[in-house]
């Protein structure tokens, strides 16, 4: 049995006042039955790993860089994450690949980077509205995991996103026979690339607008372990919902 997942992308959302969100999601969620996941921005990460400490959150960070160190101003290392706490990392997430240029190959290096320091890597795929309308939405997602994951992938360390960059931040959910198709199809890919037992053991999350309101439907469809959220995330009385509706 794959273990239920609530991860919750802060973004560039949340100063040091926002840690009390965290503490009170902690106080809800005592000893939650699922993995709560919270990716803080990295000025925060060292605070918020030790504001979860003994609770049942565990954080991440958003992005890092390929390489293990070295004269890259500005960026971090997945060896940097893992000392400031985090335990996993999203990588491929649509506005870092439209807002800075991630391609497929830069995704894989990274996760690559992430699984070697003993994170596991949240890789996202997901298409635009003009692939939709195209009919183009499965192509799209089977390169991007192709091109995205790479081959030292276990079901531990590996959890893919399906967030559909038209669905992100805007109110607009596919139906729940679109969600399963893309969910089915990549358990199906997984199961071909990495065998049946890793296959199966990979959780699946959706991402894209996914608030207290419509988890439940959506945690409802098959092959669907969980779920990415972003602003829902933001406020513990919010994503609390999300948790429930998994739980
Ligand atoms: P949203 O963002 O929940 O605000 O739509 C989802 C995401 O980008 O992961």
């Amino acid at each position: 049995m794959r273990q239920k997942l609530a991860a919750g992308n802060w973004k560039m959302n949340g100063t040091g006042a926002e840690l009390t969100e965290l503490k009170a999601l902690s106080q809800i969620h005592p000893a939650a039955s699922v993995d709560i996941l919270i990716f803080p921005p990295a000025t925060l990460l060292s605070r918020a790993s030790i504001a979860v400490q003994g609770t049942a959150i565990s954080v991440g960070g958003q992005n890092c860089h390929a390489a293990k160190s070295g004269a890259h101003t500005g960026d971090i290392s997945a060896d940097m994450l893992v000392d400031a706490g985090a335990t996993s990392v999203i990588l491929g997430h649509s506005e870092r690949r439209v807002d800075h240029g991630e391609h497929d190959e830069d995704v894989r290096a990274k996760a690559r980077a992430a699984m070697d320091a003993g994170l596991k890597a949240i890789i996202c795929v997901g298409e635009s509205l003009e692939q939709r309308e195209a009919a183009n939405t499965l192509d799209i997602i089977g390169g991007q995991m192709s091109g995205s994951i790479p081959d030292q992938s276990t079901g531990e360390n590996l959890i893919v996103a399906y967030e559909p960059i038209w669905a992100i931040g805007t109110g607009k959910v596919p139906t729940l026979e679109e969600i399963g198709e893309v969910h089915d199809f990549m358990r199906a890919r997984l199961e071909r690339r990495f065998g049946e037992g890793v296959g199966r053991s990979v959780r699946l999350l959706y991402g894209g607008s996914v608030k207290p309101d419509n988890a439940a439907d959506i945690f409802s469809v098959s092959n669907v372990d969980g779920a990415l959220v972003g602003g829902a995330s933001l406020k513990a009385s919010d994503f609390s919902g999300i948790i429930q509706a998994l739980e």
